[in-house]
């Protein structure tokens, strides 16, 4: 049976991309050897690390004047990497806080300098993204951070604030999952492995000029002028990771890009979202203009409800809908990879469910 994995993250891969990884695994181009085998100096790696970052400029249309990098770490890193670079003595950092991700960099932060948090919807149990015109930004901040999806509580932002200072986005539970002004950001980063391939890998999208303005007492694997200037190859990069993301890449130019992943992705969001706004049994917390298209929170009206919905979606082959352990009730996550068929089998059991247990 396929089994429909809707985990937050490591998330499902699209098949087809695990299949080809599978079919390469030995032998890559008929070298005799796995391409994490190949040395990252070497013509084949070269190729692979290139297209990875072509495949993204071109699917992103990222304007020229800005670089593309893979650092390790995750995204987690890049909360401590982000203000060690930019959040210089004397000059302050302000964040939107929209749930636990955002937290999170906005406390590695707080280990460098003034860190501001200049909207947050704490109070709400971070139902919602908050409302641009609440936000208390103040000139002369060295970057304004936003965290674009809510992985945790089930938010997204459906447009992004006007920003002055730079515009910095923790977009790793939403990346290339829809049309995105990059030239609105000075700043883009990416866990890969709820959209884009394996963990530990982080796609960083960095506008030069920005990088220019980095303190300089940085270590030299902490700074993001090292991985501009050696295009990620300063030490050995995460090779086969990036092989991933290339060949996850290969199959979003495949299915026409992002115009037509948004269009699938809000297409199964809205299976979803109509089933619960029909229904008696299902809610979800999350304010109807905030509501992520990635991750799908709901909950049931008790524990042993929530205990029974769980073993039965297991018995039919879909996995990994328990919500976070902060939150409780259901999360579906519903990345890229996440096929509609899954999405429909997920609602044909709700329906089934709130039939037998109304
Ligand atoms: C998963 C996630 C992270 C953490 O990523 P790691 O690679 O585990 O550090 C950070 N931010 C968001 C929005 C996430 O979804």
């Amino acid at each position: 049976m396929r089994i429909f994995n809707f985990s937050a993250g490591p998330s499902m891969l699209p098949t087809k991309v695990m299949e080809r990884a599978q079919g390469e695994f030995c032998d890559y181009g008929k070298t005799g050897c796995g391409i994490m085998e190949l040395s990252h100096r070497g013509s084949e790696f070269t190729a692979v690390i290139e297209r990875a970052e072509a495949n993204i400029r071109q699917i992103m249309q990222i304007p020229d004047g800005y670089s593309v990098c893979f650092i390790q770490g995750g995204a987690s890193l890049q909360f401590a990497m982000i203000p060690m670079n930019f959040l210089k003595p004397g000059s302050f950092a302000e964040y939107a806080d929209s749930g636990s991700w955002s937290s999170a960099a906005i406390k590695q932060s707080q280990f460098f300098g003034d860190t501001r948090v200049v909207a947050s919807s704490k109070d709400t149990k971070y139902d919602r993204i908050p409302a641009f015109s609440t936000w208390k930004t103040s000139p002369g901040a060295a970057y304004l951070h936003i965290t674009s999806n809510n992985t945790i509580f089930g938010t997204q932002y459906s447009s992004f604030p006007d920003s002055k200072a730079p515009l910095l986005a923790d977009m790793s539970s939403d990346i290339m999952s829809r049309r995105v002004d990059v030239s609105k950001f000075s700043l883009i980063y990416a866990g890969a492995q709820k959209n884009l391939g394996p963990s530990g890998v982080v796609v960083v999208i960095i506008k030069n000029d920005f990088a220019a303005k980095a303190a300089e007492k940085v270590p030299t694997m902490l700074k993001y002028s090292t991985y501009i200037e050696k295009k990620s190859l300063y030490n050995t990069p995460p090779t086969f990771g990036i092989y991933m993301i290339a060949l996850v890449t290969d199959w979003i130019k495949e299915i026409g890009g992002l115009a037509e992943i948004e269009k699938i992705n809000n297409a199964k969001a809205k299976l979803i979202y109509d089933k619960l706004d029909s229904s008696k049994l299902y809610k979800t917390p999350v304010q109807k203009d905030s509501r992520s298209a990635m991750n799908v929170v709901f909950t049931l009206p008790s524990e042993e409800l929530d205990a029974k919905f769980l073993k039965e979606a297991k018995a039919q082959g879909l996995i990994g809908l328990k919500g976070h352990r902060s939150v409780g009730g259901m999360r579906a996550s519903i990345y890229n990879a996440m096929p509609i068929e899954g999405v429909k089998k997920l609602v044909e059991l709700m329906d089934s469910f709130e039939k037998a247990n109304a």
